[in-house]
């Protein structure tokens, strides 16, 4: 249901939210584990939801800071539709506090007029128009955190899985159940999560002490569920990139969602308030490196120009390359597909981990 989302802002109109929790006469946000509680008026951590006389409403809904068509591999995605484009989309704003945020032009930029963001206007069934007009077998809510704006990729993906698009996010997983499940049912089958460290890393960055037992719960019901997930670790010096804390994350990663669960070990690079210098190129190695010896299948290796054997994928069982990329696109493949959702490897018959189709 549209509502006015305030009396000054003429023409902005929020819509009712499917997770709001009436606190008195305040109201609780159910989207994210920051659970913000509302007063009359006031607006959540992530600038996007408001309490309008009772009712929890997104307030931001519609208003998109970007939209473009990738590629699957630049989310990153190595594992789900292959060498497929989708149009891609993102709000404003976010419920964590990365000082080196990579995209901090959106994330940290509230919602609003007067300077603040705001940007152009889709409904749902206008974006997902937009993709079938532009030929892309996907949606992806990306660039900024998109459960911070969750009721709408929900109308989003609910409209475009209906008319036969893929539906995935990159995301900081720190969702509660029940957004999650709504994600899942709206046909969001695909899940690139940050993994932003150990559990220092949370409590000292990110605002969010704990948050790496959402996370990690989230991504394996993710997994119980029939959904894909690949796990992004961006090295940042100084942050993350002790002995202990990557050991911490590779076993926890390893213990609760797999050896097969696809690694990005990503390179970080100054931005937004962080200054170090870029990751070196040893620490990326060593993590990588680190990670196969604990028997990781499939580690990668991101932001790196040059080395394409850190980008391919190769069989972990007799070591043929299978997936041949270049840049952020597949030049070679070497698969057979066995059934309507599975690849196996030409040479020796391994069954890769992959969802969705390798377009022709
Ligand atoms: S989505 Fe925004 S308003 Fe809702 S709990 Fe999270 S930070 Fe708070």
């Amino acid at each position: 249901m549209e509502i006015n989302v305030d009396s000054k802002w003429v023409g902005v109109l929020g819509r009712i939210s499917r997770f709001g929790i009436p606190v008195g006469d305040a109201v609780q946000c159910g989207v994210c584990e920051r659970r913000c509680v509302l007063k009359p008026g006031a607006w959540g951590f992530c600038g996007n939801y408001v309490n309008v006389d009772g009712e929890l409403v997104l307030g931001s809904y519609g208003w998109l800071s970007a939209v473009e068509v990738r590629p699957a591999e630049v989310k990153p995605f190595f594992h789900y539709w292959p060498g497929s484009r989708a149009l891609t989309f993102s709000g404003w704003g976010c419920n964590f506090t990365c000082p080196w945020c990579q995209n901090w032009h959106l994330s940290k930029v509230r919602f609003g007029r007067g300077g603040r963001g705001m940007g152009s206007y889709f409904s749902p069934d206008e974006l997902v128009g937009l993709a079938l007009t532009e030929g892309v077998e996907g949606l992806c809510a990306s660039f900024h955190e998109p459960g911070v704006i969750l009721d709408y990729v929900l109308d989003v993906f609910e409209e475009g899985s209906r008319r036969g698009l893929y539906c995935c996010v990159v995301t900081n997983a720190f969702f509660t159940l029940d957004a999650l499940r709504a994600l899942l049912d709206a046909g969001c089958d695909g899940f690139s999560i940050d993994v932003k460290g150990c559990p220092e890393t949370y409590a000292r960055f990110m605002g969010a002490r704990g948050g790496e037992e959402v996370v990690l719960r989230n991504a394996e019901y993710v997994l119980e569920e029939g959904g894909h997930v690949e796990v992004v670790f961006l090295v940042v010096p100084g942050a993350n990139d002790l002995r202990e804390c990557v050991e911490w994350v590779l076993r926890e990663v390893k213990e609760r969602l797999g050896d097969d669960v696809p690694l990005h070990v990503n390179r970080y690079f100054p931005a937004y308030k962080y200054s170090e210098p870029p990751t070196p190129l040893e620490t990326l190695a060593w993590v990588r490196e680190r990670a196969r010896e604990l028997g990781f299948k499939y580690v990668y290796v991101g932001n790196v120009w040059g080395g394409e054997e850190l980008i391919n994928t190769y069989c972990p069982s007799c070591g043929a390359l299978l997936i041949r990329r270049h840049h952020y696109g597949v030049s070679e493949v070497n698969l057979k597909p066995v059934d309507s959702e599975g690849y196996e490897c030409l040479e020796c018959g391994f069954r890769i981990k992959l969802k969705g189709k390798i377009p022709s």
